[in-house]
């Protein structure tokens, strides 16, 4: 059984007895004292790193966060492990990072069950590079169609781009499998959108065989303004970096100029080093916990959930194939964003509207759904207090 108490009792969001119940963990988790600890703490030192003597120590536990980043996904390297800003501005740099790799009539594979991130990037790409775009359709499992996979797969194929798990259903792709499926049928690279994953899948990226990956850090009690971009070696150096400048290069002469290895060839500047050092200790803190166990209570409150929403008459469910922490429903007979703002006045925080995913709106049939997304630290009470809410609130607009 997992100890949802005491994984709770290390958020100081709950000290606070007239919090809002927090439901909206799919946009971001609320973070642990450790992270507040270790910010602080870099915070009252002095210095950057990878720059002086005197700043040996905040270099070695920014390091060690690559380590412990690599262990979290098994990459295959230290190297491997590029910071970024998060999830968008890691697909930004593989999507511009290939501008010279992809030529006009090469053609990007992305689906309906993208994030705008992954969406809008490969599709301003493939634009600028005067490449084809073939956007795969979902099927009613919202599960990508793989015969449409199959079909759309060529010799011309540079990139398919791959939702992982979807912020507005929940729903896992097979990824493992439908990359198994693109190696055999074209030499295409492949870029993993996990922002959603990262929290919920236990990430095996050998296993995975991508070649790109990408995550948030704040999806996963981590900081703001920092993500990661991973993968292969191989591929990660095929990439031309998105920006220039300091501590990414080797040697810099008025005649010439040489990058620096990876992973600093992709960070150039001051890096988000309170971010990098705030994460390894939120790493090192999640490392004691069970996270098949985390999940699986956050699966179990958001599935209980479901079947007690399926109990109202006008309540529609957009349920993934997997049982999974999210829930995105509508009220066939209320618009989501009023039923959004009296849940908010009772102090319930979930998120209406496109969830960022306009295409997978499409999909759905919906302007904008209603999304409940569970964490760990989540408890029966709350759901409770949720249904408590919902049931109010559909009274006062039923009157
Ligand atoms: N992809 C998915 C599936 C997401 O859920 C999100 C965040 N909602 C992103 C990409 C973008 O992440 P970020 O805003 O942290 O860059």
């Amino acid at each position: 059984m997992f100890d949802t108490t005491g994984f709770r009792s290390h958020f100081p969001y709950f000290q606070h007895p007239d919090r809002v119940i927090y439901l909206d963990n799919a946009a971001t988790t609320l973070k642990p004292q450790s992270l507040i600890d270790a910010t602080v703490k870099f915070y009252q030192s002095a210095g950057s790193v990878h720059r002086s003597q005197y700043d040996e120590e905040q270099t070695a536990l920014y390091e060690q966060a690559r380590s412990q980043v690599r262990q979290l996904i098994n990459a295959e390297s230290d190297k491997a492990i590029i910071w970024t800003s998060g999830t968008t501005q890691a697909i930004n740099t593989v999507a511009n990072g290939l501008i010279p790799y992809i030529q006009s009539d090469d053609e990007i594979i992305i689906s309906e069950a993208d994030h705008h991130a992954n969406f809008v990037t490969w599709s301003m790409i493939a634009q600028k590079c005067g490449a084809k775009l073939r956007i795969l359709p979902i099927q009613d499992n919202w599960l990508i169609n793989e015969n449409a996979l199959l079909v759309a797969l060529n010799k011309r194929t540079k990139v398919v781009a791959l939702n992982f798990v979807s912020n507005v259903t929940g729903t896992e792709q097979p990824v493992e499998h439908l990359i198994r499926l693109i190696r055999k049928h074209s030499s295409a690279l492949v870029s993993v959108d996990a922002a959603q994953a990262i929290s919920h899948v236990k990430i095996d990226l050998r296993k995975l065989d991508a070649d790109f990956l990408s995550f948030s850090a704040h999806k996963i009690y981590g900081p703001n303004g920092l993500g990661v971009l991973s993968g292969k070696l191989t591929a990660l150096e095929l990439l031309q970096p998105l920006i220039y400048g300091g501590k990414m290069v080797d040697r810099v002469s008025k005649q010439q100029i040489s990058f620096a290895e990876l992973p600093y060839r992709l960070e150039a500047g001051t890096p988000n080093i309170a971010g990098v050092i705030g994460f390894n200790a939120v790493l090192s803190w999640l490392n004691q916990w069970d996270f098949e166990q985390a999940e699986h209570h956050a699966v179990q409150l958001a599935e209980q959930t479901k079947v007690r929403l399926k109990n109202y008459e006008f309540c529609q469910l957009f349920n993934s194939p997997k049982p999974s922490s999210v829930i995105s429903f509508v009220f066939k007979n209320i618009a989501g964003s009023d039923l959004a703002t009296l849940l908010a006045e009772q102090n319930i925080a979930l998120r209406t509207g496109v969830h960022c995913a306009q295409p997978y709106l499409s999909r759905l049939g919906q302007h904008s759904t209603l999304r409940l997304s569970f964490a760990p630290y989540n408890t029966q009470q709350e759901v409770d207090a949720f249904f408590t809410a919902l049931d109010k609130s559909l009274a006062l607009l039923e009157e």
